[in-house]
């Protein structure tokens, strides 16, 4: 198994450190190589995603990505900018599928700012398609028209292979859990999403085992807030679920709990924490490392098939949490709190 490391600027280092940590204490022959990527890219190589980090990523079997950005590169050129090393290296890799699991340890159902009955025992895996929709769809832009009034214009455009490839997806990832799929749509509104509604049931066929329901977007917002554990995998476009899915992160009260996997058509993956490089508190030791350990979790499950050491490091998670150790963001009276190395150890401990 060979892994790209990409660090990354902020906290991106400190965290990734702690991941490695424990992908080399499960001992089952990882081969990791370090590049840079973001900031760290235009500093070593005067771009952000630097020619030898892309071909390390493409030799690799999957990549752990810490994260990009800090504010001291905002008046950079923006293809300069750390967030396009970012873009890049998702396009190149073919990233089409982002999962984005939203679970609640019920050590930290006080964390979350809905009611703990609400949300004790959430565990949704929100399905994004990555590479489509309206972000991507032609014509787009902002043009001035005859009577000189402007008018902006984007394209919600989906193939019918795109939602085929991210359909079969989510259906694989529910055979794996509690084999229920709720789609996502607005088609009573978009012919696009009519569309995706269609083939989503087609496929469906060939699961005859998963239990295949369909939401309006704007239902399935609030749903998520009323009762959101009514669902198991959520599959949809990409804004959609970028709205979803940041939605559903939030029921769990801790960003820097929340792992995030992006995967091309044969599993290979990039993984990553869902929030950013937070800049305020880097280089102090006090990040919460668990979003980027559990996203190694990820890569262990969809990349390399292998559900034991996953699982593993979950439960070594979930043990360190029991144990009463809190980084400071989710650090609560009556627990210890700890830095972030200290937080890596534990849960290498709790392995
Ligand atoms: P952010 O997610 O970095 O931080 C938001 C808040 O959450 C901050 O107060 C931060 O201290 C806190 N936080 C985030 N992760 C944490 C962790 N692991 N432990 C403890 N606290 C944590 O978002 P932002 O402040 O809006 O953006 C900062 C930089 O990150 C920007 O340059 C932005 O472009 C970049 N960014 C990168 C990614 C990415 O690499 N995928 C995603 C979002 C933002």
């Amino acid at each position: 198994m060979k892994i790209a490391v990409l660090p990354g600027d902020g906290i991106g280092p400190e965290i990734v450190a702690q991941a490695v940590k424990v992908l080399n204490a499960l001992n089952i022959g990882i081969e990791m190589k370090e590049a840079a990527i973001g900031g760290a890219g235009y500093e070593s190589a005067g771009d952000p995603l630097p020619a030898e980090t892309l071909k390390l990523a493409k030799e690799s079997d999957a990549v752990l990505l810490g994260a990009v950005g800090d504010w001291k590169y905002d008046t950079l050129p923006r293809e300069m900018r750390p967030e396009r090393g970012l873009l890049r290296i998702r396009k190149e890799l073919n990233l089409f599928a982002n999962l984005r699991p939203a679970l609640l340890y019920p050590e930290l159902a006080s964390a979350s700012t809905l009611k703990p009955e609400v949300v004790a025992g959430l565990d949704i895996m929100i399905v994004r398609e990555l590479t489509g929709d309206i972000y991507f769809g032609q014509p787009r832009g902002i043009s001035t028209l005859p009577n000189g009034e402007r008018e902006g214009v984007n394209t919600m455009r989906y193939s019918e292979s795109e939602i085929r490839r991210i359909g079969h997806v989510a259906f694989n990832i529910a055979m794996k859990r509690n084999k229920k799929v709720c789609s996502v749509d607005k088609a009573n509104v978009l012919e696009t999403t009519e569309l995706w509604r269609q083939v989503m049931i087609e496929i469906s066929k060939e699961y005859p085992e998963v239990e295949l329901s369909h939401m309006y977007v704007d239902n399935a917002a609030m749903q998520l807030i009323r009762a959101p554990k009514q669902f198991d995998v959520m599959v949809t476009g990409n804004i959609f679920g970028d709205i979803l899915s940041d939605e559903a992160s939030m029921l769990t009260g801790s960003i820097g709990m929340l792992p995030s996997a992006s995967l091309d058509a044969n599993n290979k993956g990039m993984y990553e924490p869902s929030h950013g490089s937070a800049p305020d508190i880097a280089n102090q030791d006090i990040a919460n490392p668990l979003a980027t350990i559990l996203s190694a979790a990820m890569m262990l499950r969809y990349s390399f098939n292998d559900e034991e050491n996953a699982t593993r490091i979950e439960s070594a998670v979930k043990k360190a949490l029991a144990q009463g150790y809190r980084t400071a963001d989710i650090y609560t009276d009556g627990t210890r709190k700890v830095r972030c190395s200290y937080m890596g150890d534990a849960v290498v401990a709790a392995l």
